[in-house]
């Protein structure tokens, strides 16, 4: 069995799992990653993306509102690429009155949250999209993050300082020998090969499968896993963070990033048999659409592009049975301690946007075991593409890109632009302003260049069409991989060494695509989706090309066989 070696190996490559790669790499350990599908497809890349002030937490949950607020300003500074400083509104509507505004204000004081009240005139001009139904409002420093950036910043960081990334790997079992964690045992997902990680620690970063791999020790934990579902808007509606200031429900939050806006989200407990077959349902599409115009009227009128839903991946320490009252703030356990199992370290619970201190806590605690004395950095370190100020991306300005300034670029700003907004300096590595095939634009939704695609399968480890979604937005627009998709897969098969069929990775994409589509066609939706299935099906004939593919393969051995056997009779014939 091949065998590989490290000092941390970390199971997981969610935002925490990326994180703690990060971190251990930077502290100069020798780190190997493996995430079973691909980066951020767990609960990461199904979230809300709202980069919490803590506000929300102040009444319920006051520890979490301020580990919130830290890592709010934390995250502002090293991840300036991946964030949009919106800040949002906490609005009263009739209906709330306004006495939860004093428990909710007191409490931003409390946790160390700026506050600003507002009269209904002055939020309705800083938010034009606000219900001008409101009574009273309450400006506070919320923002937006992107869970796939963010992600994606942390491995390609941790890579550069010498760690391994292993997708399409998962941990199957731990190697214990003496009561001693050593290591885990693999499944390579592609090949089914099986291999050995020795290390002498391994983190469990698995959120909300956590529970999993520590029953591969005979460990448990009380997982509450609370799924929550959400719409993403055909557009953008709002410019800030809209939240309703009551009692944390549903549909409560509107939460505006890059080109859309997002409404979330429900709660409901589910149990561990079903975190893989979620799916949105018409009861959840209903009240999410309903209660979500009640903080912007416009979205009764928009397009909703998709729906999808995540599970949170909660501890329940103490509980009232509620999830929403269950702490959101991060559990890390050194099972050395609760456990007397040395090697192995758990850390889950806690939030998208608190996942560098989830990895700082880990972290730390690996390099107590392991005697390294190097300090954490990742809270001054911005990550690769972080470079950049507000004001260089937003005016394109100073942006030095391949060599020139994009204020003098003759590109369109919106090739450039787009690139920097989602990469910052290092769109250098891919906007050339010499190279009309490098600029070529393969999405126009989202204005994702052909530059752009291979940046990511060479830098980024992108390997198949939905690997390029989460790191380019390629597809994620209002016609969800229409033609681009197409374009994308052939230009995946031609750049990657190892064999891409793009005909699987095309069905694939646009089989994930359908999932979210479905819950949501009526209107415009439907016929955006009954057009793609004539360009997809009746003009390019996608669902009977494999079988075409595997007839002419067919033909091609059979040709092969009578080629062989032709040469093989001439042979005798001569050698006769
Ligand atoms: C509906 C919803 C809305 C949310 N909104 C927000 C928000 O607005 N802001 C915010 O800050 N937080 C939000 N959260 C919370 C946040 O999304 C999560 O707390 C966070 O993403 C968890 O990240 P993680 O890395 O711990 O877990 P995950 O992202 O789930 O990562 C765990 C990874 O482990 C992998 N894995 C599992 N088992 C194995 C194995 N055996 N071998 C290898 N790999 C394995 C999985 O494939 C997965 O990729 C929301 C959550 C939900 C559900």
């Amino acid at each position: 069995m091949r065998r590989l070696e490290a000092d941390v190996v970390i199971i997981g490559g969610g935002a925490t799992g990326a994180g703690v790669f990060r971190d251990c790499c930077l502290r100069g350990m020798r780190s190997i990653l493996v995430e079973r599908n691909d980066i951020a497809s767990g609960t990461t890349g199904r979230n809300h993306g709202l980069l919490h002030s803590g506000a929300r937490y102040v009444v319920t949950d006051s520890h979490s509102a301020a580990e919130c607020i830290r890592e709010n300003r934390t995250l502002k500074h090293i991840a300036g690429h991946c964030i949009e400083k919106t800040d949002g509104l906490f609005i009263s509507l009739p209906e709330d009155g306004l006495s939860y505004q004093q428990d909710f204000i007191n409490g931003c004081a409390r946790a160390g949250i700026p506050t600003e009240i507002l009269t209904p005139q002055q939020a309705l001009q800083l938010e034009p999209s606000v219900n001008p139904a409101l009574i009273g409002a309450v400006r506070i420093p919320d923002g937006t993050i992107d869970p796939f950036r963010i992600t994606s910043a942390n491995i390609l960081d941790a890579r550069e300082h010498g760690g391994t990334l292993l997708s399409d790997t998962k941990a199957v079992g731990l190697i214990i020998r003496m009561g001693h964690v050593q290591g885990i045992q693999c499944r390579d997902q592609r090949t089914g090969e099986l291999f050995e990680i020795r290390a002498r620690q391994v983190i469990n970063a698995t959120g909300a499968w956590c529970h999993e791999v520590m029953e591969y020790a005979d460990l448990s934990v009380d997982m509450y896993h609370s799924r929550g579902a959400l719409l993403i808007m055909g557009h953008r509606l709002n410019g800030m963070v809209i939240n309703r200031c009551r009692k944390p429900g549903d549909a409560d939050i509107l939460v505006p990033g890059d080109t859309v806006s997002v409404i979330g989200t429900t709660s409901t407990h589910v149990g561990r048999h079903e975190l893989e077959t979620l799916e949105v349902t018409d009861e959840e599409v209903r009240v999410l659409l309903e209660e979500g115009s009640k903080l912007a009227p416009e979205m009764m009128n928009a397009r909703v592009l998709r729906a999808y839903c995540g599970v949170r991946p909660l501890v329940s320490l103490s509980s009232d049975g509620s999830d929403r009252t269950i702490s959101r703030g991060l559990v890390a356990i050194d099972h050395a301690e609760s456990d007397a199992l040395p090697g192995l370290i758990t850390i889950t619970g806690g939030k998208l946007m608190t996942y560098r201190l989830m990895a700082e806590v880990a972290t730390d605690m690996a390099v107590r075991h392991l005697g390294v004395s190097e300090k954490c950095s990742t809270a001054s370190k911005p990550l690769p593409g972080a470079l950049l100020s507000d004001q260089d991306k937003s005016k394109g300005k100073n942006v030095q890109v391949g060599g020139y300034s994009l204020a003098d670029s003759s590109l369109p700003k919106t090739v450039a632009g787009s690139a920097v907004y989602r990469h910052g300096e290092r769109a250098k590595d891919f906007v050339k302003e010499d190279s009309k095939w490098c600029n070529a634009v393969v999405c126009e939704c989202e204005v994702v260049t052909r530059g752009e695609i291979l940046y990511a399968v060479d830098q980024l480890n992108a390997r198949s069409l939905s690997d390029l979604r989460r790191r380019t937005r390629v597809g994620m627009g209002p016609c969800q991989g229409e033609m681009c998709a197409c374009r994308t897969a052939g230009l995946l098969a031609e750049s990657r060494s190892d064999q891409i069929d793009a005909l699987d990775t095309l069905q694939d994409f646009i089989e994930e695509r359908w999932k979210g589509v479905r819950p949501v066609l009526w209107g415009d939706g439907l016929r955006e989706a009954e057009f793609s299935y004539w360009v997809q099906e009746g003009l390019l004939g996608l669902g009977s090309l494999r079988q075409q593919a595997t007839c002419a393969a067919n033909a091609v051995d059979t040709t092969a066989d009578h080629t062989t056997a032709d040469h093989t009779a001439q042979d005798e014939e001569r050698t006769a």
